[in-house]
């Protein structure tokens, strides 16, 4: 494997898991080497889009071990994507088993250190069952695949350009704050929009009085003032970042930072010195731009490199997650 050259996207691994859910409980599962579904023409998430995912990866750190960064929240971040689409909870326990056992069995694709590489791990549920009336599924799917990604940031550190949206990707008291297909599937005209005007991602503003920055379409917001604050939205329909999370602890803890979270304001944010996007693929990518309509709003830290404070922060979290820098505890789960 070229694990340098790797992008992000699908490859196809040995194993996968595979546990299913039928007359209220969820079978035993199984690592299977068959990458397909089958399932009715009619199944709740082709016809109602019931289905939730996860992402995390697993990595060899500095001394050799193989690892995952705390799956404990993706499984309890899934438990509450499910009670919202009424789609049955998968236990911590068991995803947690799944995730090894995945990781295990497709040992071969877990990049080594030092390439920057990593194996992405996949986790999902879908409605299997037929459904014609709106009505959650009778049966389920609960499934993990693995596949290769490269290095995030491959031909160098590129800061992003993005713009303030007009299109809504969350309501108020909608389903904004968990992990669904349907929150992505509305996303991908805006998202191609915003790339025919040569913006790297949208800025979804807070759909009600569209003034509070919410968040991008697959990351959160982490700002930096001039005197060097974390500051990072709050809102009822932001998906709580695993990332988002670690990296405020971070900021506190290791690097003695003040960090703030509470709701931003657009007309907030020519104020800050840094901006950087956060989620398991990148840790954070560094903003570089932002426009509102027309009105451009360039970060002092500027489009070539890492601000100051995000790269600190960058850096510690991914020292942390090599183990290069000592982790809190539970944060790193040792697969072998
Ligand atoms: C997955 C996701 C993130 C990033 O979450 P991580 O747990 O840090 O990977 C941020 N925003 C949205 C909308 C997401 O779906």
């Amino acid at each position: 494997m070229d694990w340098e050259n790797l992008g992000f996207g699908y490859i196809k691994t040995p194993y996968r898991y595979v546990s299913e859910y039928k007359d209220g409980l969820w079978n035993g599962g199984i690592l299977t080497d068959d990458d397909k579904v089958v399932i009715s023409e009619c199944a709740g998430v082709l016809q109602y889009a019931q289905t939730i995912f996860e992402g995390l990866k697993a990595y060899t750190t500095q001394d050799g071990r193989i690892v995952t960064f705390r799956p404990d929240l993706n499984a309890e971040r899934m438990i509450d994507s499910a009670r919202r689409l009424e789609i049955p909870e998968f236990p911590k326990e068991r995803f947690l088993d799944a995730v090894d056992k995945v990781v295990k069995a497709n040992k071969s694709f877990v990049p080594p250190y030092g390439s920057g590489a990593s194996l992405y791990l996949r986790p999902f549920i879908f409605g299997s069952s037929a459904v014609l009336g709106v009505k959650p599924a009778k049966e389920y799917q609960f499934r993990i695949f693995a596949t290769p990604v490269g290095p995030y940031f491959k031909g160098g550190i590129k800061p992003l350009t993005l713009r303030v949206s007009d299109f809504d990707r969350a309501a108020p008291h909608g389903t904004g704050h968990i992990k669904a297909g349907l929150n992505y599937a509305m996303s991908l005209h805006a998202i191609a929009d915003a790339h025919e005007y040569g913006f790297d991602e949208n800025l979804y503003p807070d759909p009600a009085t569209r003034t509070y920055v919410e968040e991008t379409g697959g990351a959160n917001f982490i700002f930096v003032t001039k005197d060097d604050k974390i500051v990072t939205p709050k809102s009822d329909s932001i998906l709580p970042s695993v990332t988002r999370r670690s990296l405020c602890y971070v900021a506190e803890k290791y690097l003695g930072l003040k960090v703030e979270h509470r709701p931003i304001k657009l007309s907030e944010i020519e104020n800050f010195a840094e901006c950087g996007l956060c989620g398991t693929a990148a840790i954070i990518s560094p903003v570089g731009k932002i426009n509102d309509h027309g009105k451009e709003i360039l970060f002092p830290s500027g489009m070539n490199e890492m601000g100051k404070i995000t790269k600190k922060l960058y850096e510690t979290l991914t020292g942390i997650q090599t183990g290069k820098i000592q982790a809190p505890k539970g944060w790193i789960r040792e697969i072998f």
